[in-house]
């Protein structure tokens, strides 16, 4: 029954997929479900009943502002192709301000200015990367770094750094590179800017500008240090302590390590033996290891770490939080795999029902149409409409045979056979099962009837009217069905029985 289906469909053992396409369509079935009780409705307020009781991690209050402490910039570096972004990211790794000498390779680095400073650069976010964590509110920078060449000046793509940085509410320091070129022409660039809508500090505004040149490592210390100050200013704080929160910002398969992600701590500190969950996969810390590919015990926040101990590699952009137990990230996972099967199926179920209703309205507007005609033109026309209808779609098409009864009608005189075929016509647009009237007229069951009868598969009604001894003879040998009826009600019910056994077996 419909609640064995309903309950089915709620544990989503109901596999859809595992319908045979040319049995019975999904389709049907769905459109079965949705009809009969008003399940849609149970159904939302299952969903949302079920909603409330939220299975994802608890959210922890904002952090009391005594324990919070001051954490470096996170920095992305963003602007035109070719006006020097790589360039630059390498200049920084190499220089001389990052006190680490070995910062080769994992990305994002840090690099820590002679006063003991440190910043996180993020080497990953191209454009897409960036809108792609804000949208989902896991945004991790907290500078930009636009990067313009001096000798080429604000271009589309510089445009679109600003954008978006001004979108996320980024504060932006200019990095007026290639300023070794002759032709470079750095007042340039700050007037483009203007433009904009950043204004340098040279033209009164808070916009830190400084020219350097990252081929040669020119002035990289002075970047650095705007990028410190402008951190001050910004008064960046976390708390280290509590449940970790943290963002994903790549993940891979590592050919020594396996599945690993690296990853920005925003909140808490990150030890060996967390269980994190990030969207539908989970992890029991295994190792962390620092930008030096250096085994690490603990990160704390603006720190970016790798971590290895993934069953399921997570998506970049990923929040990442802590949980108490193994046990309850199978729960979150579960839980989260668990709401976005529902939400796809509420979704499927209201483009069932759009379609559902589609149909409704083009059966009417059909009716609607025919109802002028007299009952001949009246057959004909829902005949044309039909075969339109069946050469609409192939899947349709389908449709339409499997759950297409063909009739023929006899009746004793115009009258009964006009009243039958209108009765017959009000059942048409409600049943899921297709009546298909391929011949009608008046008197008796003739050997053409039974012809007609076995080319459609079809069943013979017959009101006040006989089949003689040869025809019945046929029709039982050939077993195509004879049914006469003297009672118009009788003949209606009959057929209606007939439509109901040609339905999808009962749910
Ligand atoms: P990206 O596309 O923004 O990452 O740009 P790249 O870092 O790949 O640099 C593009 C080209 O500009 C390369 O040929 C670099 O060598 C060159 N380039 C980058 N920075 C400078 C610079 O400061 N001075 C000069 N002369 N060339 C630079």
């Amino acid at each position: 029954d419909i609640d064995h289906v309903y309950e089915a469909l709620l544990n989503t053992s109901f596999d859809l997929d595992s319908l045979e396409p040319d049995s019975v369509l999904e389709e049907e079935w769905i459109k079965e479900i949705v009809k009969r009780s008003g399940m849609k409705f149970k159904w939302a307020k299952l969903t949302e009943d079920k909603v409330r009781e939220n299975k994802d991690v608890e959210r922890q209050p904002p952090p009391d502002p005594a324990v919070l402490v001051p954490r470096p910039p996170v920095v992305t570096i963003m602007g035109h192709v070719d006006h020097g972004k790589t360039t630059l990211l390498d200049s920084l790794r190499k220089s001389q301000v990052a006190a680490m000498d070995r910062l080769t390779f994992v990305l994002p680095f840090a690099v820590q200015l002679p006063s003991g400073e440190r910043i996180t650069f993020l080497d990953t976010p191209g454009h897409a990367a960036f809108s792609a964590m804000r949208a989902r509110g896991t945004l991790v920078t907290d500078i930009v770094i636009l990067v313009v060449a001096a000798d080429d000046g604000v271009m589309k793509q510089t445009i679109e750094s600003i954008q978006h940085a001004k979108k996320a509410k980024v504060p932006i320091i200019v990095a007026v590179n290639k300023c070794d070129k002759h032709e470079a022409d750095p007042s340039r660039v700050k007037q483009e800017l203007l433009g904009h809508d950043v204004v340098c500090e040279e033209f009164g505004g808070d916009v830190q500008a400084i020219h350097v040149s990252a081929l040669k490592g020119d002035n990289l210390l002075e970047l650095a240090e705007a990028t410190v100050t402008l951190a001050e200013v910004l008064e960046l704080k976390a708390d280290p302590t509590g449940q970790v929160e943290g963002t994903i910002i790549e993940s891979r398969t590592d050919k020594g390590k396996g599945p690993v992600s690296t990853v920005i701590v925003k909140r808490g500190t990150l030890r060996k033996g967390c269980t994190l969950v990030a969207g539908k996969a989970w992890a029991k810390v295994r190792f962390m290891f620092d930008e030096n590919n250096q085994a690490v015990s603990e990160a704390g926040p603006s720190t970016a770490v790798e971590i290895v101990g993934w069953k399921e590699l997570p998506s970049a952009g990923e929040e990442i939080l802590e949980v108490v137990s193994e046990q309850r990230a199978r729960e979150v996972v579960d839980w989260r795999c668990y709401v976005e099967e529902q939400e796809k199926l509420k979704e499927d179920m209201k483009a069932i029902e759009a379609k559902q209703q589609e149909h409704e309205e083009s059966y009417k507007k059909e009716r609607e149409s025919m109802a002028h005609l007299s009952w001949k033109q009246r057959k004909s026309a829902m005949y044309r409409a039909n075969k339109q209808r069946m050469a609409f779609r192939p899947s349709e098409r389908v449709e339409s045979q499997d759950l297409t009864l063909p009739v023929i009608v006899k009746g004793d005189v115009d009258g009964s056979v006009e009243a039958i075929l209108n009765i017959l016509d009000s059942y048409d647009a409600d049943e899921q099962c297709q009546l298909n009237v391929v011949h009608f007229g008046v008197g008796d069951i003739t050997e053409n009837d039974l012809k007609l009868a076995e080319t459609f598969s079809g069943t013979i009604y017959g009101f006040n009217v006989a089949a003689n001894k040869s025809v019945q003879q046929i029709a039982a040998k050939k077993g195509i069905p004879l049914k006469l009826h003297r009672v118009i009600y009788k003949l209606i019910d009959d057929l209606k029985d007939e439509l109901s056994s040609k339905l999808p077996p009962t749910l």
